[in-house]
């Protein structure tokens, strides 16, 4: 039988795009063909492109879209699920590699690293009376979403500080908290009066919007350390600086952005506070990028050949 026409819609790891001319017709970017997607289309797999609403409307034949990667906020569902268009994406995959980069943003926070790595590499030198850290031994790791990453975090952070775990997420069903020695609370709000970091991985939706803003800053821990890992916009940006700058909160560290790559213009007040922000790099490792890649393609050609 024919191998089903993939339309790829942007540079896939390597070894994901030699998967792909080996099982299935793909028709990569650059390719005069590719122009003619929107026509054509039945199968596409997107890394990090962009499906509006007026993209699914002139796909006539689209049935299924592969999405490496968890969220799938840049695909518009509603229009999809309306034209009974599946869409696949890889779950779980890049847990792990998020999961570490929370680590990573909540230690350089805690020791003040993005200010002292950059002040220096300005050519200021800098005293080490100036620098004051914090150890993360036993405290308490807060979590907003108890998803993959949330439970891959409480893992790495058990192991790593002895931490102790506080989650909330109210749509994990009871018996799945029974696996996890975690305390479960009831409210958002024990999460944020009681753990010393506290690190959000919800989707990005209308109501996960500035979930966590000022007045729920103003109810943390002095030396609480905030960690978005998730998507730009649920920790509101703007009350982040003058919660930073009035000492609510010890610091945060931020690798999801509102407005990315994240410029200078709009994030100099923010790291000139020490606040530790990285381009989206959550799932940018080699391996991760092929692990997600390949499971995305995997599922899309499994439905392709039904
Ligand atoms: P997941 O779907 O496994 O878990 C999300 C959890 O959030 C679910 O358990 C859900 O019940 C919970 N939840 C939803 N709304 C909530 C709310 N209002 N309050 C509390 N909990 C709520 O997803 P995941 O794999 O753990 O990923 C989490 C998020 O991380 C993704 O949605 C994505 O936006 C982001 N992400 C970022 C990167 C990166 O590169 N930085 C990479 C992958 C994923």
């Amino acid at each position: 039988f024919d191998k089903p026409t993939i339309y790829v819609m942007d540079k896939f790891h390597p070894k994901v795009e030699e998967y792909l001319k080996e099982h299935s017709n793909p028709i990569f970017p650059g390719d005069p063909k590719h122009g003619q997607w929107h026509q054509k289309a039945q199968y596409i797999l997107v890394r990090s492109a962009h499906l509006t609403v007026d993209d699914v409307e002139s796909c006539p034949r689209l049935l299924a879209v592969g999405k490496q990667g968890v969220g799938t906020d840049k695909i518009d569902a509603a229009a999809c699920k309306k034209r009974g268009i599946r869409i696949f994406n890889t779950p779980g995959v890049n847990a792990r590699a998020v999961a570490e980069l929370v680590l990573t943003l909540t230690m350089a926070t805690a020791r003040g690293v993005g200010r002292i790595v950059s002040r220096q590499s300005e050519g200021v030198l800098v005293p080490k009376e100036t620098c004051k850290g914090l150890i993360l031994h036993k405290r308490k790791l807060g979590l907003i979403g108890m998803g993959n990453i949330g439970k891959m975090a409480a893992q790495i952070f058990r192991g790593a500080f002895e931490a102790t775990v506080i989650a909330y997420d109210p749509y994990l069903p009871a018996d799945a908290w029974s696996d996890l020695p975690h305390e479960r609370a009831g409210i958002i709000e024990d999460v944020l009066r009681t753990a010393d970091v506290i690190s959000v991985h919800v989707p990005l939706t209308e109501s996960t919007r500035n979930l966590i803003s000022y007045e729920q800053m103003k109810m943390m821990k002095p030396d609480a350390i905030i960690i978005n890992t998730a998507r730009g916009g649920i920790v509101n940006e703007a009350d982040l600086e003058v919660a930073v700058r009035e000492g609510l909160i010890w610091g945060a560290g931020l690798d999801c952005h509102e407005q990315e790559p994240p410029s200078k213009e709009k994030y100099g007040g923010l790291w000139d506070l020490g606040v530790v922000s990285t381009p989206h790099i959550g799932a940018a490792t080699d391996q991760t990028q092929m692990e997600t890649g390949m499971a995305a393609a995997q599922k899309l050609l499994a439905f392709a050949t039904g």
